[in-house]
């Protein structure tokens, strides 16, 4: 299966990948984590990212692209994926197109995930993410339990530096304009599906499954 998720910051992405992710036995790829280990470890791509994340703009296509071009070339990536955040943008989705027909391979459904926009900033500004593991926890709805730590690996639960309402507010606007002409983008190829991303993860899970049925790759 070979899917992409799209959706503003705060439909829930991540957490639909994950499970994705283990339903088809594929690598969950989001670039945010990849740019976010890059940043921790100092790399140079780390620290050339860092300046457009910290402000809330995306990164430039360049640099995301080729990133994406090495993680997908890796093994575990041959029988499919889960794409969380990428491509955010319509060369990004040229680029994957071109990557994909390399390998004589194409996607099988691009997921929208949608949700009202002050749900979304709602969702992100009570977001904590383990420093540890990155899994993230919501403090009214899916809170750890115990506060500050981590249930899964005892970490230290943070707020993103890109977590504030001001830079959610300035990615909002970027993914407006430049991520959502990706709708069209897909809807035109016939791969896009929508799913509604408000109420429980479980309810989410089971809409993103069903609209799954049925299409090419839906082998699980
Ligand atoms: P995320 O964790 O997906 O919200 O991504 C966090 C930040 O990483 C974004 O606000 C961007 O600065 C950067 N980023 C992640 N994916 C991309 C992408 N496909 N294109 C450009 N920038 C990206």
């Amino acid at each position: 299966m070979r899917l992409v998720l799209l959706g503003p910051p705060g439909a829930g992405k991540g957490t639909q990948a994950a499970q994705l992710s283990r339903r088809y036995s594929v690598p969950h790829i989001a670039t945010g984590d990849l740019f976010r280990d890059n940043v921790s470890k100092e790399t140079e791509l780390g620290l050339r990212a860092k300046r457009y994340m910290d402000r809330g703009d995306l990164v430039p296509d360049e640099v995301v692209i080729g990133m994406v071009r090495q993680r997908l070339a890796r093994d575990d990536a041959a029988d499919g994926f889960v794409l969380d955040g990428f491509p955010r943008t319509v060369p990004q989705a040229e680029a994957l197109e071109e990557i994909l027909d390399e390998r004589s391979r194409s996607l099988d459904a691009v997921l929208r995930l949608d949700v009202p926009e002050d749900e979304a900033v709602r969702r992100i500004t009570q977001r904590r993410t383990c420093s540890g593991c990155g899994r993230n926890y919501h403090l009214e709805t899916a809170p750890p339990d115990e506060e500050g730590r981590c249930d899964e690996c005892g970490g230290t639960l943070v707020q993103r530096d890109d977590d504030t309402e001001e830079v959610v507010r300035r990615r909002l606007e970027e993914y407006h304009t430049k991520t959502e002409p990706l709708e069209a983008y897909y809807r035109d190829r016939g791969l896009l599906r929508d799913v509604e991303a408000t109420g429980a993860i479980e309810e989410v899970a089971s809409r993103a499954q069903a609209v799954l049925e049925g299409v090419a790759g839906d082998a699980a």
